[in-house]
């Protein structure tokens, strides 16, 4: 509807004008803010994700939260079977991490279920910790079983050799995104791993993700840790209690 038509004399059409104004800029702010901003420090930091947005409840009430202290676990031996194949290098930087969108087809084993690879990302420093301990950064990669579940295997990475891997999805932030990345790369020899019932370590802090944390490290370089904390100097949420849950050690 032409704005002459709301206009008149009689409503006075600086009022009027003024309304639809805010009423559009009000429309367009619903839209965009559907979920909150949250972050790591401030006011919307992980003390207060719990209260932006009423989808976030969880990151306040859940009692199976994200990330957790990783001590001795219950000996366990369940089989986690890594399936990975390579993918080009989309997605990246997000506002909250550097992320890379796995391209279909690539798969892990755990507890006879088999879950999709969709994503990996990096936290700096670790979210986990190993007996109080932080790695100076912390690789997750995101996984969907067909009926929702997801599955994070979460890798430690710590500072000593250079990581080629690493520099090529850390090159394609300057624009080289010619090259493929295989996440089987980015795993540890050695697969000995815990496992725990725990949560999306982000807003909305979902539960129901089976966790796998890597108990060996992969490394990279002071310049390569560096090059991330450019980026993101802290994007870590603080460890949860664990409650009653128990760690498996495998
Ligand atoms: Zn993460």
């Amino acid at each position: 509807m032409p704005i002459r038509f709301l206009c008149s004399p009689a409503h006075g059409c600086r009022a009027t004008l003024l309304a639809l104004l805010l009423s559009a800029f009000a429309v367009s702010n619903a839209v965009s803010e559907e979920k909150a901003h949250w972050g790591y420090s401030g006011e919307t930091g992980p003390n207060d994700w719990g209260d932006l947005d009423p989808a976030f409840e969880q990151c306040k009430t859940g009692q199976m939260q994200s990330p957790v202290d990783v001590r001795r676990g219950a000996r366990a031996s369940n089989d986690l079977r890594f399936d990975y194949g390579s993918t080009p290098l989309t997605g990246l930087e997000n506002h909250h991490t550097l992320q890379v969108d796995y391209s279909a087809g690539s798969y892990i084993q755990s507890g006879g279920r088999t879950y999709e690879l969709l994503q990996l990302h990096f936290h700096s420093p670790s979210e986990h910790t190993l007996r109080g301990r932080h790695a100076d950064m912390e690789l997750h990669l995101v996984h969907r079983h067909k009926d929702g579940q997801l599955a994070v295997v979460g890798v430690m990475m710590r500072r000593g050799a250079f990581n080629p891997v690493i520099e090529t999805i850390w090159s394609a932030l300057k624009g080289d995104r010619q090259q493929l990345i295989d996440a089987s790369g980015l795993l540890p020899r050695n697969k000995g791993y815990y496992s725990y019932q725990g949560s999306l370590t982000t807003p909305p802090c979902s539960e129901d993700v089976l966790w796998h944390v890597m108990a060996r490290p992969i490394y990279l370089s002071k310049d390569q840790i560096e090059a991330f904390r450019q980026l993101h100097p802290m994007n870590a949420r603080p460890v949860q209690p664990l409650n009653q849950r128990v760690i498996h050690s495998h």
